[in-house]
């Protein structure tokens, strides 16, 4: 099976092969090696989507096709579930990972990857050199989210032809997967379907609401208050050091849900050796989001896992979200 298809499971030509594959919801749900990895790898799917787990993990070929129906299957996980903060959170997750995905390819697979999900959305485009260049309204309806001056609308029909470098044509990729993810879901699911789903709906539902009950913050930032797993975050960043993937994304979510502006969140990271102004705002800007609560940073059973968590005794011993101390800390203050 082609690894295209496993890495961007939403486009047409994954659509084909799941249908030529005359595998069945019934098939998926019978008792079995391949439909137990497919459901496990689908929870952990939507899992990852709630608790704003954007590590992209690469994927064996051998699993090429359960990771493939394990989004198929992730969908309808969220369909049951019906709860429209999940819808964006699945959509954002999948967006996310198509960026990490396209970004960290190398030269020959992301130019191949970025011209087949051009065709997939029907994106006419020429390239040259790096250089992107495509009509301001084969653009528009993929960039009202992005921010920066580049994509600003003015901008944009002043010049007609847009020409875009891979890294913003990667971008605008990203906004597309988000909103064909977006727009496909929920998909109508009969209620025998979701009955049968519930054994893994359920775990899910739980950890959705457990999310849930983290709201962004509007009121003023107090650093102090920070749980010591994100000092230590802000600390390494202020001296310099790299942060790895996953905790670069838990600061800045975390930052960015207790109520810090985008530009002060980039501002942070402008001492990081490997500093990259796009990367960074677009991490921000789908963080925060249109509503402000599309991502929740990660709670801390996965900060310990990805060796974030600094911190075991006191009010850490108490919680289990680093939001929840940061709320704890601002009531006793
Ligand atoms: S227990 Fe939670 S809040 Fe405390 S340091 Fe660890 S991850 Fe952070």
């Amino acid at each position: 099976m082609d690894e295209y298809l496993a890495l961007f499971p939403y486009t047409a030509a994954a659509a084909r092969y799941v249908e030529a594959s005359g595998r069945t919801f019934d098939s998926l749900m019978t008792a079995g090696e391949f439909s137990d990895s497919v459901l496990n790898k689908s929870v952990q799917r939507v899992a990852r989507a709630i608790d704003s787990d954007v590590h992209s993990k690469p994927v064996e070929r051998d699993d090429y096709e359960i990771e493939l129906f394990s989004y198929v299957v992730g969908r309808a996980l969220v369909s049951c579930i019906r709860e429209a903060v999940l819808v964006q959170r699945y959509a954002n997750a999948e967006a996310h990972d198509a960026f990490s995905k396209l970004r960290n390819a190398g030269e020959r697979l992301q130019d191949e990857y970025i011209a087949r999900l051009l065709e997939d959305f029907g994106m006419t485009v020429s390239a040259d050199n790096n250089i992107f260049e495509l009509h301001f309204t084969d653009l528009i309806k993929y960039t009202s989210r992005l921010k920066g001056p580049q994509w600003r609308l003015v901008n944009l029909m002043n010049r007609g032809q847009v020409r875009l470098a891979k890294n913003e044509m990667i971008q605008v990729l990203a906004e597309a997967v988000r909103l064909k993810v977006l727009r496909g879901l929920p998909l109508k699911l009969s209620s025998k379907m979701c009955e049968e789903l519930a054994p893994y709906t359920s775990p899910l539902k739980k950890a959705m609401s457990v999310a849930s009950s983290h709201p962004t913050d509007s009121g003023p930032v107090i650093l102090e208050a920070c749980p010591p797993c994100m000092k230590a975050l802000l600390s390494q960043v202020k001296a310099g050091q790299n942060l790895a993937h996953p905790a670069r994304f838990a600061l800045t979510s975390f930052l960015a849900n207790i109520g810090m502006k985008a530009e002060e969140i980039v501002h942070i990271y402008q001492t990081s050796p490997d500093f990259d102004y796009e990367l960074t705002r677009y991490q921000v800007d789908h963080i925060k989001g249109a509503s402000g609560k599309d991502y929740i940073p990660p709670g801390c059973s996965t900060m310990e896992t990805y060796g974030n968590c600094t911190e075991t005794t006191g009010l850490c011993k108490r919680i289990s979200h680093p939001l929840s101390y940061y709320r704890a800390r601002l009531k006793r203050q």
